[in-house]
């Protein structure tokens, strides 16, 4: 069923806009002759498109400018992250120890910009360390863009690193522009946010890699 101005599908009720007591107005589909609500049209033209709701976050040095419904909207429909759906040691403890790896600040900039961080879309282990922890890197995504530091840093032709910004002495965060393995259908105008982070290993100590 579909609603609009498009000719033959859909027409107004009377011929035109049915507005009640509450400014709601009717719109009658063809189709099946269901009748939706629209609330609120009251001043507004119907061939006006909804304002997309973009925000502007402050975090750090950076600006983040979010489509914030539709990353919401991304994150809630996968069911799980890579390290659930990998199932190796690795990810298994990196998932053991999700809680206390990220910090409060990145929880909170997640949530506001509609991330779900326990969807990681990808992670990597990189080493154990000589002090005994885990290395590892991952990265999420969101629909918008940002000012300030890229951390794509390139190496030669074709190659680059990452030069990410410490949060603590175990965490550490950068933005650049990048789409990969991404949960977004549309992969255009995607901020990868890159990660890494030092944690302990907790789950068996024999399944324990270096
Ligand atoms: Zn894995």
């Amino acid at each position: 069923m579909q609603f609009g101005n498009m000719a033959g599908e859909v027409l107004l009720l009377g011929g035109s806009a049915r507005l009640n007591g509450s400014n709601s107005m009717e719109l009658l589909c063809l189709n099946c002759r269901h009748i939706a609500k629209l609330p609120d049209v009251s001043g507004k033209a119907m061939t006006t498109q909804p304002k997309e709701k973009i925000m502007t976050i402050k975090f750090r040095e950076w600006e983040l400018i979010v489509d914030r419904d539709l990353t919401k909207l991304t994150y809630d429909k996968v069911t799980m992250g890579s390290p659930e759906s990998c199932g190796c040691n690795d990810c298994k403890n990196f998932a053991d120890n999700r809680e206390n790896i990220y910090p409060e600040e990145i929880k909170k900039l997640f949530y506001d910009i509609g991330i779900d961080y326990k969807k990681e879309s990808e992670i990597c282990h990189y080493c154990r360390q000589s002090d005994g922890l885990h290395y590892y890197g991952g990265w999420f995504h969101f629909k918008g863009h940002f000012k300030g530091k890229d951390c794509t840093v390139p190496t030669g032709k074709n190659g680059y690193t990452f030069d990410l910004t410490p949060l603590s002495d175990k965490f550490s965060i950068g933005f650049r522009y990048d789409s990969a393995l991404t949960f977004f259908d549309d992969k255009e105008n995607l901020v990868q946010i890159e990660f890494d982070t030092k944690t302990s290993w907790t789950i068996e100590k024999e399944l324990e890699s270096e």
